[in-house]
């Protein structure tokens, strides 16, 4: 539940609502509007306890969280949450692109992309260290020499670095490399990696599993924020369907639909989510339209000898028209990229 403070309640009245919040052993956080003060009551059950604040002044409401998540709804907090990563903010009306190889497959491709990616105006680099592939006879990855890569081209170009985090022994090692943590589709539901991840000080892009309903998502979310962890970013990357045309769905209902339902960010995945290179910057530019406050594309300097995802990665030349249309489309949004 929410407690509201009146406008006119002192900072003593504010001090006596959280402490006997504490006392009742359920958790606070304080939102400190322009208008009011919030504090959020956090415990399964708190909307139970009302009466326990009866007594005390300067309380204007009491409001349940209706949804299933809390920490993770609107209801919870009604200003948007801005990721901030070292400076890169996520979040706000600034259009964040993430590019860069689906895999890191050596220093010389991956410090080429990322040279390239950020003369072209992304701020945040992607590639893959630990590859959660569907065959365990595809490539796997580089491990920690491709962490130590991203380290290099974060220095080289200070793109910040997003990789994934596969298991939770592995989540302390990734973090001492990467910016962001992403936790990808098939792993949205592993909930001991979400608290891992959630103790681990980083943010956390959550990939959208590609069974999973938004609800489901948002829970899972609520499994890193619970930890103490409000750095979380939605990914939406596609989901399951009949159709075999395009190797995902592209959900764009998530993007303006999830940031009614919360106030954490939300990107889109064009690549993963359809599969082919060709319909990546169409896509892009309609999650943009949507709402979307960032993008993750996987871009690659011969898409042709990709060791992973290269029908969906883009050359330079198409990745160079991605973001001119980009700036264009938001030109006309009178937004622009980060
Ligand atoms: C990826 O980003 O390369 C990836 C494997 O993503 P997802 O978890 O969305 O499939
Ligand atoms: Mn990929």
């Amino acid at each position: 539940m929410i407690i509201v403070m009146s406008h006119t309640a002192s900072d003593k009245e504010v001090k006596a609502v959280v402490e006997r919040v504490h006392e009742i052993g359920l958790k606070t956080e304080l939102s400190l509007g322009e208008e009011r003060t919030v504090i959020g009551v956090i415990g399964g059950n708190a909307y139970a306890y009302r009466d326990a604040f009866s007594h005390l002044g300067g309380i204007q409401e009491i409001i349940p969280i209706t949804k299933p998540f809390k920490l993770a709804s609107r209801e919870f907090r009604a200003n948007n949450t801005v990721v901030d990563v070292g400076g890169v903010k996520i979040g706000n009306d600034e259009v964040v692109m993430m590019a860069g190889p689906c895999s890191v497959e050596g220093e010389e491709m991956l410090l080429e992309t990322a040279r390239h990616v950020a003369a072209q105006g992304a701020k945040v680099l992607r590639g893959g260290a630990f590859k959660p592939r569907t065959s365990p006879y595809s490539f796997q990855g580089l491990g920690e020499s491709a962490l130590k890569m991203m380290a290099t081209a974060r220095e080289e170009t200070g793109l910040k670095v997003v990789t994934e985090v596969v298991s939770p022994q592995d989540v302390e090692l990734v973090a001492r490399y990467a910016d962001i943590l992403q936790l990808g589709t098939r792993n949205m539901q592993n909930y001991a990696l979400l608290q891992e991840a959630g103790r681990s000080g980083k943010p956390v892009l959550l990939k959208r599993g590609m069974s999973s309903t938004i609800e489901e998502w948002l829970l899972a979310a609520e499994y890193v924020l619970s930890q103490g962890n409000r750095d979380v970013i939605l990914c939406e990357r596609g989901i399951r369907t009949f159709e075999t045309a395009t190797r995902f769905t592209l959900d764009l209902n998530a993007v303006p639909l999830v940031r009614e339902l919360s106030h954490l960010p939300i990107v889109v995945d064009p690549s993963q989510a359809t599969g082919r290179w060709s319909l990546v910057r169409p896509m892009s530019l309609a999650a943009v339209a949507g709402g979307a406050h960032g993008l993750i594309v996987e871009v690659h300097p011969t898409p042709n000898q990709a060791l992973s995802d290269g029908a969906q990665s883009l050359d330079f030349a198409a990745f160079d028209r991605l973001m001119s249309d980009l700036r264009r489309l938001l030109g006309a949004m009178a937004k622009q990229l980060a």
